[in-house]
């Protein structure tokens, strides 16, 4: 149950006063690592870099959750928990544990915390985390804040999460007052992924499925692979080319197709381009699409609204083309070029198709 918005951290003085005894118990930062069919989600790692700081900064120590089967992918998950930052791994390993299922999975979770009392939990806001978090939060009936962008320690020691309100015209800052633990989800991408640091180790400690395979509803059959979103892997491209409704109709997407092509990388668009029907939804980027990292971005015919923005401005080098010079985009775009994308895309491709082919 998410606690109700409150303003920036000054705006929050005097609604507590001091800590409630029953949160003394409560310490230390905690990070689910997320690995599903074997590999670990890099959201994981990118939040064992935020939850370092936290942890940094409350002088505790920072722990990840690994749960799956017992297997060669889950040990090589624990190790790399400790090489993106984490003094602690609290392990879980079960044959029932080896595809997600909520039940078990919220079980394993939700024991965990109620035994070891973290003060702050974070999961990936993917669809498992997402799901996940949810049914922890209202079991454990914690406060949690969903699609964090930013997380921060206050002068009291407690977890400011904001996030983007009233249609990402402004920003709230959650704060989880009478329960622990403090929960958040953030999207991939939002935070830096952290360098690891290979001889880095720690502590590992080991639990129990408190739960048989016969007492779990949800059985997995089988594993269809959705091709769609496998094709579309934008969050983590190095370069995006995207397109918005500068762009006039859905066939001259293909000029941007062609040039992410051109250039090995993958492609998007702003809203509207989906809300038209040209282009399927997991190729949105922005506040409620993708938030993408990538070494260059290149955004043809997109005026730069502030929900587009806040999902780009992570970027190295962002290139904007066009029309219109007063085009809020040119305000952050690193380079501009103010020309029809329409005639700039394809003599771009055609230039790199040359230099490159
Ligand atoms: P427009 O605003 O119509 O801009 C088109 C641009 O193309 C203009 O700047 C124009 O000068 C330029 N242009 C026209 N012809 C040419 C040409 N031939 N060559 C070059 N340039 C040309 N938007 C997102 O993108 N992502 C989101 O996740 C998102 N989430 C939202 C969430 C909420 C709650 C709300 C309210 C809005 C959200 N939006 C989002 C919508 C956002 O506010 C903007 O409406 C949207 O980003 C605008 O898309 P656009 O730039 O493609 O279109």
């Amino acid at each position: 149950m998410a606690e109700t918005p409150q303003a920036q951290p000054a705006g929050r003085a005097g609604l507590r006063k001091e800590l409630p005894e029953r949160f003394r118990d409560y310490k230390h930062v905690w990070v689910l690592v997320e690995i599903e069919r074997g590999k670990v989600h890099p959201v994981s790692w990118e939040l064992m870099g935020e939850g370092r700081k936290l942890a940094d900064k409350l002088g505790c120590q920072l722990a990840g959750v690994v749960i799956g089967p017992k297997a060669e992918t889950t040990k090589t998950a624990i190790r790399q928990t400790y090489h993106y930052g984490a003094d602690v791994c609290y392990i879980v390993e079960d044959e029932a544990l080896t595809d997600y299922r909520n039940e078990p999975y919220t079980q394993v979770l939700t024991d965990l915390v109620n035994k070891y009392k973290p003060e702050i939990l974070l999961l990936g806001a993917t669809p498992l985390g997402r799901d996940l978090a949810g049914s922890v939060a209202t079991t454990l009936q914690t406060g949690l804040t969903a699609d964090a962008t930013e997380l921060a320690i206050d002068d009291d020691m407690c977890l400011g999460a904001t996030r983007p309100t009233f249609g990402g015209t402004l920003l709230c800052t959650i704060y989880t007052l009478n329960h622990r633990p403090q929960m958040a989800t953030v999207r991939p991408r939002v935070m830096a992924m952290p360098e690891p640091d290979t001889k880095r180790s720690g502590r590992m400690i080991w639990d129990n499925l408190r739960m048989k395979e016969d007492d779990i509803i949800t059985k997995v059959l089988e594993f269809v692979s959705d091709n769609t979103s496998k094709e579309a892997n934008l969050a983590y491209a190095d370069i995006v080319v995207a397109g918005g409704m500068g762009l006039k109709n859905e066939a001259n997407l293909a000029l941007v197709r062609n040039l992410a092509r051109t250039l090995g990388g993958d492609w998007g668009c702003s809203r509207p381009v989906v809300q038209k029907g040209w282009a399927p939804a997991e190729r949105q980027i922005g506040q409620t699409g993708n938030t993408i990292r990538p070494r260059l971005y290149i955004a043809a015919g997109i005026s730069g609204a502030i929900q587009h923005r806040v999902g780009v401005e992570g970027a190295d080098l962002i290139v904007a083309i066009n029309t219109d010079p007063n085009a809020k985009i040119f305000e952050f775009a690193h380079l501009g070029v103010v020309a029809d994308a329409l005639t700039v895309l394809p003599a771009l491709t055609d230039a790199f198709a040359r230099r490159l082919g």
